[in-house]
């Protein structure tokens, strides 16, 4: 289960920015992960609720937010949500522009 390292990389990042700003402890954090980040939700879920007591971020509230998969023509800027390759209007290739992301969004320090 690989969201365990995933999730000990996101406690170190709070950990550092608690640090940073002089916090005593996490109370509310926020991630936001791509629908193809490879990440199981409720995993990192388990992975929180493991790992979490023994951190700054011990009794915090987490909230995970998916963030469905979007493509967006560099011409025209149509998104959608299908990877079809090409634009239909301008024949041009998609970027992926969202749904690979795996952020921390939001916490909340005391
Ligand atoms: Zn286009």
């Amino acid at each position: 289960m690989h969201e365990m390292s995933i999730m000990a990389t996101i406690l170190d990042k709070i950990g550092e920015i608690t640090q940073r700003e002089n916090g005593a402890r996490v109370t509310h954090i926020e991630l936001a992960i791509g629908e193809r980040a490879g990440v199981v939700t409720d995993a990192l879920t388990f992975a929180f609720e493991a790992m979490s007591p023994d951190t700054i971020a011990s009794g915090a509230e987490l909230v995970i937010t998916e963030i469905p998969l979007c493509y967006r023509c560099p011409s025209c800027a149509m998104e959608t949500a299908e990877s079809l390759n090409l634009c239909p209007a301008c024949d041009v290739f998609l970027e992926a522009v969202r749904g690979r992301e795996l952020q921390i969004t939001f916490i909340e320090i005391e």
